[in-house]
């Protein structure tokens, strides 16, 4: 049977010349945990992998080369087209390891997926995030040494590494490196040298299309990329009821044979409950409700911090409503210890500028612009969220194509006639309730109360008005040092006692965050 979840979710990997102790293995990530070790002459390679029961499946050797594989691809049958001749690879590792012998680097160029992967190759180690970056990669390199993982607090004990541009530094461990989205590094293990290659760029001109074409464009992108997610089991949808997760659950009902499963979270502030019924209904699917008391989803701050090793305040109000959800929905099984498959609505409103809230294209092609130029590196999309919980969740709006097709289309076809993401209502317009269809947005942060929540408990604690923006970053950054760069377990943070200390000493608010 088709597995539910990708053969490794996370992993820490390390090409060494040296005899090093390995280190230990440290992920925020659930799922079982497999050891491998692999000796050459001249290196050699131990890996940690999170994985759900495959591990196996995660590499893949061939040629002298091995290749670690977190995460899946969703183009597949597209790959396997360019291997005619071939024994069919069994695994998206063993894919990915056959294209190399073709392509070199520039396989990572054909692939579309959420993954994150090391291959080694005689002297090299290559390193490849997908194209949105969506799960993280960090690397440490030295002479002698490439150590990477999936999460940052992997490689807490690693020693100092040089700069590997276009890296990015990890806040207090300048020596830890962030791989961007849509690169391929590929390092020569003896010296640390490094070279970079881009595998993707958001584009940057716009397409003119006519309304059908485009509402017809985005439509089949849209279905190919649920499709392609779906994998084997019943679907989870985790819906809002607003246009995004919406379109998401009816596309995923349209092409299963049974009910799909939808749950909505809300506290006892603030929820959708109401418009997700309305679309749970229309589709039939398998609808629950989940409440979470706002205290518990403050409390929950640091797991959520732990998860997305992200210091954006605003990026951690959405994702803290999304991490509580996912903590608490189970699993199947006997024991309901067996992680889901989760889709979601994430993502869709930075290509289509739908967090903007007026007709101006100008503006909203600059917000589109901003927003696909800043977020890498936020790991906004990580499956970390979900895997703290043993789920693997998947974006289907931040699909390679799909993403490409939104991006690109000009600002006009995204707002139009006074509404905003209006090509994708327009695509939708068949399989959902109109009353869905015009459904203004309304963001997970504000329709689970989070933002405000957040707000006040920093307001009760002293802090003035016009600084709980300030206040707030302070709280996620002084989190973050706890749970990812001093490498403690978020059940030992107070988020409390993190409130009291960036409250009682406002002098700190002025001081620029350093990066
Ligand atoms: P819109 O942007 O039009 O409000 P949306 O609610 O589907 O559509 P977001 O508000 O951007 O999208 O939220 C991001 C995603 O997070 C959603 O698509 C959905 O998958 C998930 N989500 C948001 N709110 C909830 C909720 N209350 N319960 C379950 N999942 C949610
Ligand atoms: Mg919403």
């Amino acid at each position: 049977m088709e597995a539910t979840l990708p053969a490794a979710i996370g992993f820490l990997a390390e090409v060494r010349q040296d005899d090093a102790r390995p280190l230990e293995p440290v992920f925020a990530a659930r799922g079982s945990l497999a050891r491998w070790h692999e000796r050459t002459a001249d290196r050699s390679l131990h890996t940690a992998l999170v994985h759900s029961g495959a591990p196996d499946e995660a590499y893949a050797r061939d040629r002298g080369r091995t290749l670690v594989l977190a995460g899946e691809l969703y183009n597949q049958d597209d790959l396997i087209g360019l291997l005619p001749g071939r024994v069919l690879p069994g695994s998206d590792a063993a894919l990915v390891v056959a294209l190399f012998d073709v392509y070199g680097v520039h396989a990572f160029r054909l692939l579309n997926g959420r993954f994150a992967a090391l291959l080694t190759d005689r002297g090299r180690a290559v390193l490849a995030t997908d194209h949105a970056g969506s799960v993280p990669l960090y690397v440490s390199v030295a002479p002698g040494q490439v150590l990477a993982a999936t999460e940052a607090k992997a490689l807490r004990a690693a020693p100092r590494g040089r700069p590997v541009p276009p890296g990015r530094p990890l806040r207090r461990r300048p020596g830890t490196h962030q791989v961007p989205a849509g690169t391929v590094l590929d390092i020569e293990v003896s010296t640390g040298k490094c070279a970079a290659h881009r595998t993707w760029t958001p584009p940057l001109a716009r397409r003119i299309l006519p309304e059908d074409e485009a509402i017809d464009t985005v439509r089949r992108t849209l279905e190919r990329a649920v499709r392609t997610r779906t994998g084997a089991g019943t679907p989870l949808v985790v819906l809002s009821g607003g246009i995004d997760s919406s379109a998401v659950a009816a596309l995923a009902a349209g092409r299963s044979a049974g009910p799909i499963d939808t749950v909505s979270m809300g506290t006892d502030e603030a929820d959708e409950f109401p418009q997700a019924r309305v679309v749970a209904r229309h589709i039939g699917s398998v609808h629950r409700e989940i409440t979470v008391p706002t205290a518990d989803l403050l409390r929950g701050l640091p797991r959520a911090v732990w998860a997305a090793e992200c210091l954006d305040p605003d990026v951690v109000e959405y994702l803290l409503p999304l991490t509580a959800l996912y903590l608490r929905l189970g699993g199947t099984g006997e024991g309901g210890d067996t992680g889901r498959r989760i889709l979601t609505g994430y993502g869709a409103d930075i290509p289509l500028g739908g967090m903007h809230r007026e007709n101006r294209l100008p503006r909203l092609d600059t917000a589109v612009c901003h927003d696909m130029d800043t977020f890498d590196g936020l790991n906004e999309m990580t499956p970390t969220l979900s895997s703290v919980a043993g789920h693997w969740s998947t974006h289907p709006y931040w699909d390679r194509d799909v993403l490409d097709v939104l991006v690109s289309l000009e600002a006009g076809l995204k707002r139009r006639h006074g509404r905003d993401k209006w090509v994708l209502r327009a695509a939708l317009g068949d399989v959902l309730p109109h009353e869905v269809v015009v459904r203004p947005k309304l963001g997970v942060h504000e329709g689970s109360g989070t933002t405000s929540s957040f707000s006040r408990l920093l307001a009760d604690a002293g802090v003035p008005q016009d600084r709980v923006h300030q206040a707030k970053r302070l709280v996620v950054q002084r989190i973050f040092d706890q749970v990812v760069v001093d490498g403690r377990h978020p059940d030992e943070v107070s988020v409390d006692a993190v409130v009291d200390l960036v409250a009682g000493r406002p002098e700190h608010d002025a001081r620029p965050v350093p990066r």
